[in-house]
């Protein structure tokens, strides 16, 4: 489970999240939905730990992210104590942000070898799994720059589960893509949610929450304005500001 509790972050003057929320149950898909600078993508860093809290903390699986609890202190957890909880949080990006000196399976390999010490041979096996099930098995040996956009996520997506992550954390994954290319990362990810895999994507595809979404989150001025099921929050929303944001993407 991933518990985000009473978190607050700001940069300088300006108070991006403002006492954020969150529960999202192990196997479960949560899709974060808010207008531009509401503090989506500035939620999935302080998730993983590339942006500090100021305020409150997060969990993964019980353990809690940066920090130590110590005689009902915190403490900040050391770099290499950090990276080792960041590795089990796989994060996809908007912009893919594949290793572009580096093959496909060689992208998939890098960090089941280098950060969990797993043997060359093994994780290469496993990456070629995980390449057919993104449909991609034939794309081992190709670099980034040979393959499309949705190509390139999809790698991304393999990749960030060769770790086996606690959670995936998925950043708008669709929104650079060409409109013909979004429908076979989203049908990747919704394989991935069949299986049981936790997520949480912020993402613009309505469609695609109502479709595999268990809970939906509206954000606006770095707080959870609401959430619930899909056709809750999405076809009988409560806050009138759901409602105004809706009417807009809709
Ligand atoms: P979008 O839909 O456009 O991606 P978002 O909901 O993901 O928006 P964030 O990227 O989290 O929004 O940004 C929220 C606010 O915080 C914005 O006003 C942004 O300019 C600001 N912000 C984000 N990161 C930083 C940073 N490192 N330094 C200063 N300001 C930042
Ligand atoms: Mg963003």
């Amino acid at each position: 489970m991933v518990d985000v509790h009473g978190v607050h972050k700001s940069f300088g003057p300006l108070e991006v999240l403002r006492g954020v929320d969150l529960k999202v149950r192990t196997g479960e898909v949560t899709v974060i939905l808010g207008p531009s600078g509401s503090g989506k993508s500035t939620l999935l860093r302080t998730i993983n730990h590339l942006e500090k809290v100021d305020r409150g903390w997060i969990g993964v699986d019980g353990e809690l992210i940066g920090y130590r609890r110590s005689g009902g202190k915190l403490y900040e957890l050391k770099e290499k104590d950090v990276l080792a909880q960041r590795t089990r949080i796989g994060f996809v990006f908007q912009n893919f942000h594949l290793f572009p000196h580096l093959t496909v399976l060689d992208n998939l390999v890098e960090a089941p070898v280098s950060a969990l010490r797993r043997p060359r041979k093994e994780a290469e096996a496993a990456a070629r799994l995980l390449l057919a099930r993104v449909g991609l098995a034939d794309k081992a040996g190709a670099y980034p720059r040979q393959l499309s956009g949705g190509q390139q996520q999809r790698v991304a997506i393999a990749r960030a589960l060769a770790v086996e992550p606690k959670v995936l954390l998925f950043d708008e994954p669709t929104s650079a893509l060409d409109p013909e290319l979004v429908g076979e990362v989203l049908d990747v990810i919704k394989d991935l949610a069949r299986t049981g895999t936790t997520m949480i994507v912020v993402t613009h595809e309505i469609g695609f929450a109502r479709e595999v979404a268990d809970t939906v989150v509206f954000m606006d001025g770095g707080v959870v304005v609401e959430q619930g099921p899909p056709a809750a929050v999405l076809d009988a929303p409560r806050q009138e500001r759901t409602r105004a944001f809706l009417s807009k993407v809709l």
